[in-house]
């Protein structure tokens, strides 16, 4: 699984990050990046909860051969 943040969508509500730090940060402007956007097995359900909590469909997942926005 990885995910990716839309810097064009993302206002910085930084619930995702609050969800899954170990996932998503924030920059010095207070908007979501991911590290390297690889999730590890572990932190999925963590992920998936920011990716559904984010109010601005900011958050795309990319599951093995298909792309799944949020
Ligand atoms: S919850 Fe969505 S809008 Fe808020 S910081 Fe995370 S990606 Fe950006």
């Amino acid at each position: 699984m990885r995910v990716h943040v839309d810097p064009q969508r993302c206002q910085g509500h930084a619930r995702c990050a609050a969800l899954a730090p170990e996932v998503f940060e924030l920059d010095e402007n207070g908007f979501s990046t991911t590290r390297d956007g690889v999730v590890p097995p572990d932190l999925e359900l963590d992920a998936g909860k920011a990716v559904r909590s984010c109010p601005e469909d900011a958050i795309s997942v990319t599951l093995e051969d298909s792309a799944v926005h949020a």
